[in-house]
């Protein structure tokens, strides 16, 4: 834990004891501060009180003698309204921040020039978390992993001379954030995402180039036209990543790293590191996500072959393209993750022979925008709330049967893919859908997949 110690003896108000919440409370009160914590959850309120942190209802608070609003960072700060909790803290002149906040001032305290990774992105923050601490660790770093990602970040071990912080941002953390200065500043990309959160698109990129203006180095990937754009306001020191998506794209000049077909290139076209045959890294996103893992390992001194070693012993995250299982030729991928047309669209790519399962509680466009990736499929298994509209989507197209549950689904494409010439035929788990009609979760969906393959006879 790392305790908080840049608010001892003062009054600190909280919102919000699910996730990092409690987390958050216990690290001011190791270091000394008077916590208040609340939420709307009575459960949590009573957990809260379970680990000796004080609650009261902060409507009725006197805001006058608090230093600060510890907010959590799924309570809106600013769109669709602010939560009463910072209409409050605000009219009373009291700083709102969140936890992100609160490591920052600690790390300036204590260890300021402790290495302090942060990433960001709509997508692919947690691969690209994952993966530098991986490296990093198999290099024998000291490396503490979290943030957005799994361990609250002041539930890590606290920053020291020599031990490296890789946290994953969301941008609901960065906008908590008024300190936010890491030794190195990652963003992956920036598309639609969270608009009911932040408003317009150019607040969230706004939220999104401050982490990257407050940083020494900045790693930004440049293919979409907002990160561009942020690259080239910013004044100091800046590693471009760029990714060659298709053979007739020419790659553009630049100074940092560019990606084509796997391989990663310095900007005069010298090979650096290679993820092509690596089946965690699989698609060109990953290429993007294996890029900017380079150059940060790079930054932190890293040698090119420990790199490498890093990039080839990553082990992937569950229910992201997640390899579960070969049954002869058949290659067995967990893509539960993918919630949308637009992740799934990822896996569709990086295979072929692809006998595909999907389905669940459809988002808006359904899987239309897949069509033109139909022809890697060699059959699909339909799940869930969405097979109707699936269904009449693939009509024509792709031949597809209707196996209703998750289980008769992976039974039914085991089969298929077992019965067909192809050299590698796969199994697919990619449903383009949210899970709620039949799992508890993305995760459940995944887990359950997992286990009927290693069931199979
Ligand atoms: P996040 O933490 O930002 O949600 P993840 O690493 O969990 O991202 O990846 C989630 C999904 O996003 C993946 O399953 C993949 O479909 C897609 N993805 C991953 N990396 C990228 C990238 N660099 N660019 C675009 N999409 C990506």
């Amino acid at each position: 834990m790392t305790p908080v110690t840049t608010y001892e003896g003062r009054r600190v108000a909280l919102f919000g004891l699910g996730g990092s919440g409690l987390a958050t409370a216990l690290s001011l009160r190791a270091g000394g501060a008077d916590v208040v914590a609340c939420d709307d959850d009575p459960e949590s309120m009573e957990r809260a009180r379970g680990q000796g942190i004080a609650t009261a209802d902060l409507r009725a608070a006197d805001w006058s003698a608090f230093a600060a609003l510890v907010l959590a960072p799924g309570v809106p700060l600013t769109h669709p309204a602010p939560h009463w909790s910072v209409d409050l803290a605000r009219a009373a002149g009291v700083a709102v921040i969140g936890d992100i906040e609160l490591f920052c001032r600690e790390r300036a305290l204590v260890a300021p020039d402790a290495p302090f990774v942060a990433i960001t992105g709509t997508n692919g923050k947690s691969t690209t978390t994952a993966l530098i601490a991986h490296i990093l660790g198999q290099a024998g770093r000291d490396v503490q992993m979290g943030g957005n990602i799994g361990t609250a970040i002041l539930s890590l071990e606290p920053p020291a001379a020599g031990r490296v912080h890789v946290i994953e941002l969301s941008s609901f953390q960065i906008d908590l954030t008024p300190s936010l200065k890491p030794s190195v500043g990652v963003l992956l990309n920036i598309t639609p995402d969270h608009l009911d959160r932040h408003g317009a698109m150019e607040n969230y990129a706004g939220i999104k180039e401050r982490l990257i203006q407050g940083s020494d180095l900045a790693v930004v990937g440049i293919d979409d036209g907002f990160s561009r754009a942020i690259a080239e306001r910013r004044t100091g020191p800046t590693i471009r990543v760029h990714v060659v998506q298709g053979p007739g794209e020419g790659g553009l000049p630049i100074d940092g790293l560019t990606a084509r077909g796997g391989g990663i290139f310095e900007g005069d076209g010298r090979p650096v590191a290679d993820v092509s045959g690596i089946g965690s890294l699989r698609g060109a996103h990953n290429w993007q996500n294996a890029a900017v893992a380079v150059a940060v390992a790079r930054a932190l001194g890293l040698a090119e072959e420990a790199i490498q070693a890093g990039l080839r012993s990553f082990p992937g995250l569950p229910h992201r393209m997640e390899e579960v299982g070969r049954r002869g030729r058949v290659l067995f991928v967990n893509d539960s993750k993918a919630t949308n047309a637009d992740s799934t669209e990822k896996a569709l790519t990086a295979f072929r022979d692809i006998h595909w399962i999907l389905g669940g509680k459809a988002k808006d466009g359904g899987i239309f925008p897949l069509a033109p990736h139909f022809d890697r499929v060699a059959h699909a298994y339909l799940i869930g709330a969405a097979s109707d509209a699936f269904a009449a989507t693939l009509e024509g197209a792709v031949p597809y049967t209707r196996c209703g549950t998750l289980d008769e689904a992976t039974r039914a494409a085991a089969e298929g893919a077992a019965a067909s010439g192809a050299p590698e035929p796969v199994v697919l788990l990619s449903p383009a859908c949210a899970s709620y009609d039949q799992f508890r979760s993305f995760e459940d969906r995944g887990n359950q997949f997992r286990e009927m393959v290693r069931a199979l006879p």
